[in-house]
C-alpha cells in the first residue's frame, strides 16, 4: 500500500480509504451482513488500508434516519483489536441539526457506538450553502473547538457537495479545519467544486479526501463499446477501473480516495491498483483519451445546460440549474437512482414539479434551452417523490 500525508493533520493515510457506506448487507432491510463485512474489512486492514470512513446515516433505512454502520464498526474494530491500526473517520449529519445540543448529543452517541474515546477525523457531513449558513448561525465553531480541546476529536474537517464559492467560504470561516472530502472523478472535473476545489484545499494546506471516484460504480459497469474502443487507443493499457483510480492518484494534491467496497474481489483489485499507482505518470496522449472518454459520456446528457444561472432566480423558486444538473448526470450515466438522491436533496419547492410553465425565463437561457419544456422532462424522469428506498 502507498501512503500520503493528509495535509495539516500530519497523518499518514493510505491512498485507498475504506468507505463503509456500501458494506455487504441484506437486501430487504439494509442490515449489514456482519460475517461478510468482517471478512472484507479485515483483508483491507491487513493489506495496508488505514482509513475507515463511516457516517451517522450509513446503512439507514431512510434518508433522514440513523444507520447501524457506526455500531457495527465499533464492535468490529474492538473485537478484532484494530482500533489503533486505523484512522477512524465519521460525520455529523447536517440535516438533523437544529441546535448545539443536537450536535453534542449526536457526537456523544457516535463515540459510544464506535466504542472509542476519540474520533480521528470528524466531519460536518455534506455541507452546502444552506447547511453552512445554518451551522454558522448555531455557532458550530464553539462545538468544534470543544471536541478538539477535549481530545474527543483529533482533527476536524467537512464533506461538501457544493460549488467552489462555498468551499472558499467554509475554509475561510474556520481555520481549524484540517481536511475536506469532496467529489471528484474524470467526469466531474467541473461538477460541484471539482478539481479546482481539491487544488484549493491542497493549496491551503488542508488534507484532501475524494469521494465518488467511480461515480457509484457507473464508470466501470456496463462500459459502452465506443468508450472501450477509446480506452484501447491509450498508450498505457489499463482497465476502466484502473483509469478511474489512476486519474485521481496521478494528482499530487489528492491524498486519499474513498471507495465504498462491498466484496473481497473489489478490495483485492483496488489494493492492487493502488500499489501500482504513480503521481504524474499519465502521458499527454493518455490525458487526451481521458478527456475524450469524459466528452463521450457527456454527449449522452439530457440537454446543454451549463449551469450558468442566467435564467435564475425563477419567480416561482425553481432551481433550474440544479434540476438540469442532476437530470444530465443521470442521463449521462444511465443512473436514475444515483442522481435521484441528489435531485431530491434540492429543497422542496425548487424541483421541476414547482415550475408553473409561465415561460418568464424563456428568453434568458444562454443555451437557447426551452426551460419550461425541459423541466417537464425532468419531472417525468425523476417523478415527484423519492422512491428508491
Ligand atoms: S417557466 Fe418555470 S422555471 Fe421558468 S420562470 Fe416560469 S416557473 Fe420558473
Ligand atoms: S440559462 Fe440556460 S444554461 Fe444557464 S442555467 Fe439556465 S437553463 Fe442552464
Amino acid at each position: 500500500m502507498k501512503y500520503r500525508t493528509l495535509g495539516k493533520t500530519g497523518e499518514k493515510v493510505s491512498i485507498l480509504g475504506f468507505g463503509a457506506m456500501r458494506l455487504p448487507h441484506f437486501k430487504n432491510n439494509n442490515q449489514i451482513n456482519v460475517e461478510e463485512s468482517d471478512k472484507i474489512l479485515s483483508y483491507g486492514i491487513e493489506n495496508g488500508i488505514n482509513l475507515v470512513d463511516t457516517a451517522y446515516s450509513y446503512h439507514a433505512n431512510n434518508l433522514s434516519g440513523k444507520g447501524n454502520c457506526e455500531e457495527y464498526l465499533g464492535n468490529f474494530l474492538d473485537e478484532n483489536s484494530y482500533r489503533d491500526e486505523v484512522l477512524l473517520s465519521t460525520k455529523l449529519p447536517s440535516w438533523l441539526i437544529k441546535s448545539k445540543e443536537d450536535m453534542e448529543n449526536i457526537f456523544e452517541q457516535q463515540l459510544k457506538d464506535l466504542k472509542t474515546d476519540s474520533i480521528d477525523l470528524y466531519m460536518l457531513h455534506s455541507l452546502n450553502e444552506d447547511y453552512w449558513k445554518m451551522f454558522r448561525e448555531l455557532d458550530v465553531f464553539e462545538f468544534l473547538d470543544e471536541i478538539l480541546s477535549s481530545g474527543k476529536a483529533k482533527h476536524v474537517g467537512f464533506s461538501a457537495h457544493t460549488e467552489m464559492d462555498w468551499i472558499v467560504d467554509i475554509v475561510d470561516d474556520y481555520d481549524k479545519f484540517e481536511f475536506g472530502l469532496t467529489q471528484l472523478n474524470y467526469l466531474d472535473e467541473r461538477y460541484q467544486s471539482g478539481k479546482e476545489g481539491v487544488e484549493y484545499l491542497a493549496s491551503h494546506g488542508l488534507g484532501t479526501m475524494i469521494m465518488e471516484p467511480l461515480r457509484g460504480g457507473r464508470l466501470v459497469q456496463n462500459v459502452p463499446q465506443d468508450i472501450m474502443e477509446l480506452w484501447d487507443m491509450a498508450e498505457e493499457k489499463r482497465t476502466p477501473l484502473e483509469w478511474a483510480f489512476q486519474y485521481l492518484w496521478n494528482m499530487e494534491e489528492v491524498n486519499t480516495v474513498l471507495s465504498g467496497m462491498n466484496s473481497l474481489d473489489q478490495v483485492k483489485e483496488n489494493i492492487e491498483i493502488a500499489e501500482k499507482s504513480e503521481i504524474n505518470s499519465i502521458s499527454e496522449n493518455d490525458m487526451e483519451i481521458i478527456k475524450e472518454v469524459a466528452w463521450e459520456y457527456k454527449q449522452r446528457r439530457g440537454n446543454d445546460c451549463t449551469g450558468c444561472g442566467y435564467c435564475m432566480p425563477c419567480p416561482n423558486g425553481v432551481d433550474v440549474a440544479g434540476c438540469f444538473r442532476e437530470y444530465n448526470v443521470a442521463k449521462m450515466l444511465n443512473d436514475p437512482a444515483g442522481s435521484a438522491m441528489h435531485y431530491f436533496s434540492l429543497d422542496n419547492g425548487t424541483r421541476a414539479d414547482s415550475c408553473i410553465h409561465c415561460d418568464d425565463c424563456l428568453n434568458h437561457c444562454t443555451q437557447m434551452i426551452n426551460i419550461s419544456e425541459d423541466l417537464k422532462k425532468v419531472e417525468e424522469f425523476f417523478g415527484k417523490k423519492y422512491t428508491y428506498f
